[in-house]
């Protein structure tokens, strides 16, 4: 199964990639930690992506697919994309590396949240830069900012100011959204609310998968 998770920046593709990925063993590749990763090994990839993550600008495209190629090759057999394409552009780069290796995608799951529910979530996102779980602000009144799996201090995203933010939103609109016309056309579309808990809105992900005539299972 190869399957791409759309929405908007909070829409929590991040926590729910990393619990389709553990159910359904897929391979998650998620270009925002990959690219992070690489901005903190301070290789000359990473520094050329840095100043548009700072900015919230879309790293070129030269820069995501020599990330990119190699990871998606090596999980072909079964992934979810997590980030990527962000893109008609790379959404057509993705269709002709499968192509080449004889396959397709199989599905496109759409997270959909409301502008505001957007807002207080990325405003909120507290992060663990040890193991990379999110959590929101909110969880912790009167507590102290500690990852509760490795203990680790938590932190936010130096793209989660307000700026930022703005501009990821715009850079969404503009680039991302249109995606979702470009896979209702190849007709592997499916939107799910991204509203409420995690659990409820995987729930919801596990029910479109196993329903009749789903493309994925
Ligand atoms: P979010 O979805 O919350 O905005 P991500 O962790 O997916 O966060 O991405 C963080 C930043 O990494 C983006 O704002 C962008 O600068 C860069 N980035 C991630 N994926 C891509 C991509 N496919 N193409 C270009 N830039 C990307
Ligand atoms: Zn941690």
């Amino acid at each position: 199964m190869r399957v791409v998770l759309l929405g908007p920046p909070g829409a929590g593709k991040g926590t729910q990639a990393e619990r389709i990925k553990d159910k359904f063993r897929l391979t998650r590749i998620a270009t925002g930690d990959l690219l992070r990763e690489t901005v903190r090994r301070g290789t000359s990839l990473g520094r050329q992506a840095q100043d548009f993550m700072l900015r919230g600008r879309l790293v070129p495209d030269r820069v995501i697919l020599a990330l990119m190629r190699d990871k998606i090759r090596e999980g072909v057999s079964g992934f979810i994309l997590d980030g990527f394409p962000r893109s008609i552009t790379q959404a057509e780069k993705l269709d002709k590396l499968l192509e080449a290796e004889n396959k397709k995608l199989d599905l496109v799951i759409n997270l959909e949240v409301n502008h505001n529910e957007m807002i207080s979530r990325l405003k909120g996102r507290v992060i663990c830069p040890e193991c990379g779980r999110t959590y929101n602000k909110d969880e912790f009144v009167d507590q102290p900012l500690i990852c509760k799996d490795c203990g680790t201090h938590l932190s936010q995203r130096s793209d989660d100011n307000p700026d930022a933010i703005e501009e990821r939103l715009k850079v969404y609109l503009r680039h991302t959204l249109p995606l979702v016309d470009y896979y209702k056309g190849k007709g592997i579309l499916r939107s799910i609310s991204g509203k409420g808990s995690p659990q409820g809105v995987f729930q919801r992900i596990v029910d479109l998968l196993y329903s009749p005539g789903s493309i994925g299972i």
